[in-house]
């Protein structure tokens, strides 16, 4: 079998011939498939190879470990709203709170100093209305929080996340068209204030913007609008493969972003689909995205490793609101070991292809593995 690797892709594969031809040449195709295996590792065999020898002290296990975590990896979502001295917190979410700016600068302080180097930001404003003003307003909440953020952290990483949705009375990330049949979700029309709020995210100072809208176009509108407004130089981390998952319920509470009507179908992707996840990728990658980004993250594995192999972009995985609230709560009943969960669940999202990762435990973690 020239060109077969050993590794699950090759499992896969063979499994698929398996069912789809007849038995016997399934089986030749196994057993040439292991041959070719283990041409790949000449000599790994038992009893000469033993592979526990490597792992009988924590120096050789330190040595051969293939992946690793470090501060350097995480970014902190923050959740900014209007008010002073204001830490409204996220029931479902235990230690995340919707903060005002002053207290959202104290949080990044924190984290920064904890060795975390970026943080993400959302915005609630004040007021809700169905063109979303709050988005692209130059003295929005989410332009307020980088000028400020900007100002006091310079080190800081600020990226901001891009949508409408939590500016939209109906709290949907599109504008919406009512008609007799009940809505829609408009595409182009979208793609304007998008690449609109993008431009004003930088311009108050943001040093990367990240698409989470999932319409269609959306990374050469903002490539387009972020270029003719000279910020030639700002990344955009896209949202490249974000499907409609259950795992964001308790961010629609920090969010305040629930829509009001109907849910997310008809613009995130179907929990199903892995193909099409690569597909999507691949649009943002010619629209001209620096950085993809697959959300959810721990359910999502197999989506990462297959964004990462396939295009050997930088890659970046949200652990979203539900994969933290779990470990939370069973946390707090005892169950597991927040730490030790948290800290292996986030080296299965690296091993996967992640270089960076996007969750609300980031300061924990950072300090966990001792900061930079
Ligand atoms: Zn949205």
């Amino acid at each position: 079998m020239p060109g077969a690797t050993y590794g699950p892709q090759t499992d896969l594969v063979i499994r698929f011939e398996a069912v789809s031809r007849d038995t016997l040449s399934a089986l030749h195709e196994v057993s040439s498939a292991y041959t070719c295996a283990m041409s790949v590792y000449p000599g790994a065999q038992f009893p000469q190879y033993r592979p526990r020898r490597l792992r009988q002290s924590a120096v050789f296990r330190n040595l051969v470990r293939e992946t690793h975590l470090s501060a350097s990896q995480l970014v902190l979502p923050i959740f900014v709203r209007p008010g002073r001295r204001t830490r409204r917190p996220i029931t479902a979410m235990p230690g995340v709170c919707q903060l005002s700016v002053d207290e959202a600068l104290k949080e990044a302080t924190v984290a920064h100093q904890a060795g975390v180097p970026a943080v993400l930001l959302f915005g609630i404003p004040e007021t809700k209305d169905e063109k979303a003003s709050g988005a692209y307003a130059t003295k929005g909440i989410v332009q307020q929080a980088v000028r400020v953020l900007k100002k006091e952290l310079p080190e800081l990483v600020v990226i901001t996340d891009v949508c409408l949705c939590e500016y939209m009375s109906h709290g949907h990330c599109g504008i919406v068209q009512r008609n007799l049949q009940g809505a829609r979700i408009l595409n182009d029309p979208t793609l304007k204030l998008l690449a609109r709020t993008a431009a004003s995210h930088v311009e108050a100072g943001a040093d990367m913007v990240a698409p989470s809208d999932m319409m269609d176009g959306r990374v050469r509108a903002i490539r387009e609008s972020l270029d003719q407004h000279g910020f030639i130089d700002t990344p955009i981390m896209s949202y490249a493969a974000k499907f409609a998952s259950a795992f964001y319920g308790p961010f629609r509470e920090a969010a305040e972003s629930a829509p009001q009507f109907g849910d997310r179908r008809s613009y995130q992707m179907d929990a199903a689909n892995a193909r099409e996840a690569l597909r999507e990728v691949a649009l943002d990658v010619q629209e001209g995205a620096d950085i993809l980004m697959v959300k959810p993250a721990l359910a999502y594995l197999d989506i990462l490793y297959r964004v990462k192999t396939e295009f050997g972009y930088p890659t970046a995985a949200y652990a979203v609101s539900a994969e933290y609230s779990m470990v939370k709560a069973a946390a707090a009943n005892g169950w597991i070991d927040e730490q030790a969960i948290t800290l292996e669940s986030l080296l299965a999202i690296r091993r996967a292809g992640a270089d960076i990762l996007i969750t609300y435990a980031a300061t924990d973690v950072a300090r966990w593995l001792g900061g930079k």
